[in-house]
């Protein structure tokens, strides 16, 4: 039974860390203290969710002792839990956020990520037992340190905040976590994107280019392996060959298998003490080789989790594949590939599917989950494995202070539906709307799908005297969202990918939210492929649907963070329509406008902000 039973609404209360409470939050921890087994809550934005975790950890720390974690989708969530919340937490980073201190002993700016650190004697090494350095006097390892300490808090029952991605990979892959028992608390911030993280910790590509360099590398330290490491090369490649160019296609399982007898000759364990014989007698310079040692790390540790994941990308007697792999190659002559200037042509992913057992596994039965976007839980459940009591709250911001348009005269932008110029010209009506806004004051976030979309609407703003902010040219889109909210242009343009979740936009800096079209994946694309294959097309239809409802709901929650707050979204396509407002959580169903042209849209929207 889960440990979470033995909290009363009491004990709950006395640890949350405000002392306001609000309806939503006292709603929220008597589901926690009604829950026996856990909870998924959908609580709206801005109405703390934070604090409700708070409460559910403390009051486990005094209650029950044991492990507790808050764990959150990125990195930037963490930074602001530790900024709102100073001193409660043990905050662990991934490795990318420390310096590592071997490179940087002798003046090079290299992250813990970049250090080939596991086939180095580094004097800084943290001893995740005693915490006691390599050398003795030397200063710690930051990340080492920092994970030294989350273990030490963990085991004094003190609050540890990491990542989802951090505690996935730990709890799953690395020695001496993952024998740990399960925690007393787990509260799991964005629950939505807990199934597309966990994949991607079992995503793992390899391509020509990194093959044949590392191949090259290792031949003078074994030839034989080298050998191997062409042959898979070789035959990867050749399977690649049998199918379209700049087309992601799934391999079969005889293909699979043909590979992965390759990749069993491989001694990853022979190879690593070779590299590492190789470093410590001056053959392989640390200093000036520090690429192609990380290249090798990464060869070396990765073998035996690619053996796996190849194999369980085949079916057995009793399973159906759990995960699936597919290529990717240009042909030499790509004008595409010779812009890029990238060094690889070919590359073959293998990508995990089926992690709910493993979730369930590292986040065991004391769960509470919360999003702002649940929409269906019983396909929530189905992703993540947890299958928890729901309860979804309505929000306490006036519902009047939000407007969703769909407007009724707008084209279907889906491939399959729409006519030639129906893109083109919806880009411009975006354009044209959010250039009146602009001159009343008002600027615009839009949203895209395809990157294409993004550089056509562009082109579309500065041909109308409209100034938009994007990313591209070295400029990171955390960085275009950054000059915007600080005052530059007049409208943020961005793919869904970048833009429907991660910026927030409040307090009046881009009252009006334009969503170009649903973000359905490509038919072609591999994991519609595999699920198809799995589920059938029908039962996929449900799943694909979730993910853009989620998605839409994200988008539309950009400007609305307070209650405060006005904050429009204008729905382009018709693609919405089938699905938008039952999306909607009850309580936001007011603010749904369908029956209007656009024209007559656009004018409620000034109206609106006048007031
Ligand atoms: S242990 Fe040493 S080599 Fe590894 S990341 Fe830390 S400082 Fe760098």
């Amino acid at each position: 039974m889960s440990n979470l039973h033995e909290l009363t609404l009491a004990d709950l209360k006395k640890h949350f860390p405000h002392p306001e409470l609000r309806d939503v939050q006292a709603g929220a921890l008597s589901a926690i203290a009604e829950s026996k087994t856990g909870v998924v809550l959908e609580v709206p934005t801005g109405e703390g969710k934070t604090a409700i975790g708070i409460a559910a950890l403390s009051a486990t720390a005094e209650k029950v002792g044991g492990r507790l974690f808050y764990v959150t989708p990125t990195k930037a969530l963490l930074e602001q839990l530790d900024r709102v919340y100073p001193e409660r937490f043990t905050v662990v980073y991934g490795r990318a956020e420390y310096p590592c201190l071997y490179y940087h002993d002798t003046g090079k700016d290299v992250n813990a990520r970049e250090s080939p650190c596991y086939l180095l004697k580094c004097p800084h090494r943290v001893s995740q037992e005693t915490g006691e350095t390599e050398e003795a006097g030397v200063v710690p390892c930051p990340y080492l340190l920092a994970k030294f300490e989350a273990r030490m808090a963990m085991e004094k029952s003190r609050l540890v905040a990491c990542t989802v991605a951090f505690y996935l990979t730990n709890r799953m892959l690395v020695a001496g976590w993952t024998q740990q028992e399960e925690p007393s608390c787990i509260v799991v911030d964005e629950i939505h994107q807990l199934p597309r993280i966990a994949r991607g910790i079992f995503e793992y590509t390899l391509s020509d280019w990194h093959l044949a360099r590392s191949a090259e590398l290792i031949s003078s330290l074994d030839q034989a392996q080298a050998d191997i490491i062409i042959r898979f090369r070789k035959s990867f490649m050749g399977i690649s060959l049998k199918r379209d160019p700049k087309t992601k296609s799934l391999f079969t399982a005889d293909e699979i298998t043909r590979l992965l007898e390759i990749m069993r000759e491989l001694d990853a364990e022979g190879l690593e003490a070779k590299i590492k014989q190789a470093v410590s007698d001056g053959r392989i310079d640390p200093q000036e080789d520090r690429t192609e040692l990380k290249l090798l790390e990464d060869l070396t540790r990765s073998i035996p989790r690619f053996i796996s994941s190849l194999s369980y990308s085949l079916p057995t007697g009793d399973r159906e594949p759990l995960n699936y792999v597919y290529s990717f190659y240009y042909k030499k002559d790509d004008p595409e590939f010779a812009d890029s200037r990238r060094k690889s042509r070919y590359y073959m992913t293998i990508r995990g599917y089926y992690v709910q057992p493993l979730i369930k596994r590292v986040m065991g039965s004391n769960v509470v989950a919360y999003s702002g976007t649940i929409g269906n839980p019983d396909i929530l459940a189905h992703e993540t494995g947890l299958r928890l009591p729901f309860c979804s709250f309505g929000s306490s911001f006036p519902v009047g202070n939000a407007r969703i348009f769909m407007p009724n005269n707008t084209p279907d932008l889906a491939a399959s539906k729409r006519a030639r110029d129906d893109l083109k010209d919806s880009l411009k009506l975006i354009a044209k709307a959010s250039k009146r806004f602009d001159s009343s004051g008002h600027r615009s976030l839009v949203v895209v799908i395809s990157d294409d979309e993004r550089q056509k609407f562009i082109e579309i703003a500065g041909r109308q005297g409209l100034e938009a902010i994007s990313y591209g040219n070295g400029i990171t889109a955390k960085e275009a969202a950054r000059r915007f909210v600080a005052g530059e242009g007049s409208v943020l343009v961005g793919t869904s990918a970048n833009y429907a979740e991660g910026i927030d936009l409040p307090k009046g800096i881009a009252p009006v939210i334009f969503f170009l079209r649903p973000g359905y994946q490509r038919p072609d694309d591999p994991e519609v492929q595999f699920e198809q294959s799995r589920f059938g097309k029908s039962r996929c239809w449900a799943l694909w649907q979730w993910r853009v409802m989620i998605e839409a709901l994200q988008v539309r929650g950009r400007n609305i963070r307070n209650a405060e707050d006005l904050g429009v979204c204008i729905f382009v396509s018709q693609g919405f329509r089938h699905f938008l407002y039952g999306s909607l959580p009850e309580w936001l169903r007011p603010s749904y406008r369908n029956e209007r042209p656009w024209e007559q849209c656009i004018r409620e929207v000034e109206e609106l902000l006048r007031k």
